[in-house]
């Protein structure tokens, strides 16, 4: 007989992990108390950047570039599917990444070198970045990117085509410690019933299980992210200093991002503007009284370390995590759904599960 499982929380690790799980033939319902796909009030999935490769991996320990690295490697055959299965694109593009010092260029080579991450050193003026034309930089490029709304909404498509339960606008209730877990309520009074649960909240993840025993240390960071459409757009990813500017297939630019820990604090805000705007327009003088078109945010599920539970609760049973993405859950979440996935299903993963396990 199938397996029911419930998945708590319908960003894109919750959606990745249902598109897994329904591929080996569980039958699968997502609990979100927004919409899959849309932007509300903070969720990360459809706020992010969609660069498909972590910023500066070398400053990463192995286990975060384990999951990047096995997740970036499946986006161009995953966009590939969802377009051929639901007609939605997702962009997904090999843009390229130009990184613009300053950072450690020989640590960043080798590293690439013995990760077979192709690199070379190049002038930023050979790419046409008009401020930096002397300087040295490091170019990659293989990295891509996925356009995050598209995604999701060709995910959600393909989740309902797929047979995949959607129960949105539906909230679970934060949890109690018991011994099993067989069902949970919804804060509607609804109980919902399942062989198994998983936990994909994002940022909220600790608010929905501080009173059980899992030791989670995920808090919400915010990120603020500006939207340009300039006469000439940049044609790769380009990274500087902690800032990192997207051009999209249609010429729009996104420019961010922020690292802030201001809580549950969704709101967008006028020093943050103003901060992008001036980085960006450092790298692309054009940039200067250009409108910006949209500006918007979302919470990450902050970790120390960028490093994700994923796993069994430690104490209670039918109950999993997949959750503490951070900076590169967009990036992760094709990794970690087969890898919580495969411990679900009691198959042996292909990575080692034993870094990500959740601790009392
Ligand atoms: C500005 C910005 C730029 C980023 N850029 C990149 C990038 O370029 N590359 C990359 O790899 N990553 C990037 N990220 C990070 C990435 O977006 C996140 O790591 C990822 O989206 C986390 O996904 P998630 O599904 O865990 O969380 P979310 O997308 O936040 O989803 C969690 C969901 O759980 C739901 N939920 C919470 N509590 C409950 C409850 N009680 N009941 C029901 N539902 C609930 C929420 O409504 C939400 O929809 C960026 C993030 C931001 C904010």
């Amino acid at each position: 007989m199938s397996q029911k499982i419930v998945i708590v929380g319908g960003g894109i690790v919750g959606c990745m992990t249902a598109m897994a799980l329904v591929g080996r033939g569980c039958e699968v319902t997502i609990v979100e108390r927004n919409e899959i796909a849309s932007q509300t009030s903070g969720e990360s999935s459809w706020a992010g950047g969609g660069i498909i490769f972590p910023l500066l991996p070398w400053q990463y320990a192995d286990a975060v570039n384990a999951l990047t690295r096995h997740g970036a490697d499946s986006y161009r055959a995953l966009s590939q599917r969802l377009l051929a299965e639901t007609g939605i694109d997702s962009d997904f593009v090999e843009s390229g990444f130009l990184l613009l010092p300053k950072f450690d260029v020989a640590t960043a080579l080798a590293w690439c070198a013995k990760n077979q991450v192709p690199a070379k050193s190049v002038k930023a003026a050979d790419f046409a970045v008009q401020s930096l034309s002397g300087e040295d930089a490091l170019w990659l490029p293989t990295v891509c990117q996925i356009r995050p709304p598209y995604f999701m909404q060709a995910l959600r498509q393909w989740l309902l085509q797929n047979k995949v339960t959607l129960m949105e606008r539906t909230e679970l209730k934060a949890l109690k410690q018991c011994a099993a877990l067989n069902t949970w309520e919804t804060v509607n009074g609804e109980t919902l019933t399942a062989d198994q649960f998983v936990v994909t909240s994002g940022a909220w993840s600790f608010e929905l299980l501080k009173e059980t025993s899992a030791k989670l240390n995920i808090k919400p960071m915010r990120g603020q992210i500006l939207l340009y459409k300039p006469e000439h757009n940049l044609k790769q990813l380009v990274y500087r200093e902690g800032f990192y500017m997207i051009p999209r297939r249609d010429g729009y630019l996104l420019a961010g991002s922020t690292l802030e820990d201001v809580g549950f604090e969704a709101a967008v805000t006028r020093e943050v503007r103003d901060e992008i705007r001036a980085k960006a327009e450092a790298i692309m003088p054009a940039l200067k009284g250009m409108p910006i078109i949209k500006h918007w945010s979302g919470l990450r599920p902050g970790t120390p370390e960028n490093l994700p539970t994923i796993g069994a609760h430690p104490t209670i049973q039918n109950l999993y995590l997949n959750t503490g993405h951070f900076r590169y859950g967009l990036t992760m979440a094709p990794a970690s759904a087969a890898l919580i996935s495969a411990l679900m299903l009691g198959e042996t993963p292909a990575l080692d599960a034993s870094p990500y396990a959740c601790l009392q």
